[in-house]
């Protein structure tokens, strides 16, 4: 049972394309409810790395497994989101036209087509679940908004708010304050810091005092493979990522 008390599992994954590496013997685990940083220079291999554990791309080689006893490499990418792990990529992809509140009943439903009177369709759990998510991404007050109206940041919480509304274990999110202000960012880190325990995160972020703000633990890959894991504080000290960062 090597997956015992993790919620993702990785173990000597490897992926090349025409014979180059982009994944090239990368373990790696999460606890869950963990707020894990993933940090790299360009080419690192985080996006293959979403990828893979998403199955929008195979490994050739290695293990991929969510609890102790889900191995991935046996699901589709439409089961894989089915059994709760969600990914945000750094484009949101809100219906523009719907409001915050149709956004979220639509994900709710997990349909990508628009019936009339969705609310009467939903259970007394799922309006519940709505509502909380609406107030954790803190847009009560917008919810009968046109989510085309909606500000960078609040588009982006908006999606991650259809990610939450399907209760995920594990949300991987792509740069989730790439473009946002000061404010928004310090509000996405409350966010995070909200979500962890029920769920568990995994970003990919280069903005270092956003890291700062909700990191414990940064992974930090490199070729395809993790080159340092510690604190921030921890790995900014290790020679060999000043080297990846400063040397190339
Ligand atoms: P990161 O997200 O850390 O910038 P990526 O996972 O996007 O890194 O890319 C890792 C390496 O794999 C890069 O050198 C990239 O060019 C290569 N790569 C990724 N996807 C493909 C693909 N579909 N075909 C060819 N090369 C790819």
């Amino acid at each position: 049972d090597l997956a015992h008390g993790r919620i993702l599992y990785l173990e000597d994954v490897n992926r090349s394309f025409d014979g180059f590496k982009a994944i090239n013997g990368l373990s790696l685990d999460i606890a869950p409810g963990e707020l894990r940083c993933i940090i790299g220079p360009n080419g690192a291999g985080k996006t293959t790395m979403m990828d893979i554990i998403t199955g929008k791309t195979r490994p050739d080689a290695g293990q991929v497994f969510f609890g102790s006893t889900i191995n991935l490499l046996r699901h589709s990418e439409a089961e894989i989101a089915q059994l709760g792990i969600g990914r945000k990529f750094q484009k949101p992809t809100v219906f523009e036209p719907l409001s915050v509140f149709e956004n979220l009943e639509l994900a709710l439903q997990g349909s990508r087509s628009v019936p009339s009177a969705l609310w009467h369709k939903l259970s007394g759990a799922q309006r519940t679940r709505l509502a909380e998510v609406l107030e954790l991404i803190r847009l009560q007050d917008e919810w009968q908004r046109p989510a085309g109206l909606l500000s960078h940041g609040q588009k982006q919480w908006l999606e991650i708010g259809m990610l939450l509304v399907q209760d995920p274990k594990l949300l991987l999110l792509d740069e989730p304050v790439a473009g946002m202000t000061d404010q928004e960012t310090e509000r996405t880190a409350e966010l995070f810091l909200s979500l962890k325990g029920r769920h568990s995160l995994m970003v990919v972020e280069h903005d270092m005092s956003f890291i700062a703000r909700i990191a414990e633990t940064v992974t930090v890959l490199c070729d395809g493979a993790v080159l340092a894991q510690g604190t921030l504080d921890q790995v900014q000290a290790d020679e060999r990522v000043i080297e990846v960062y400063l040397g190339r």
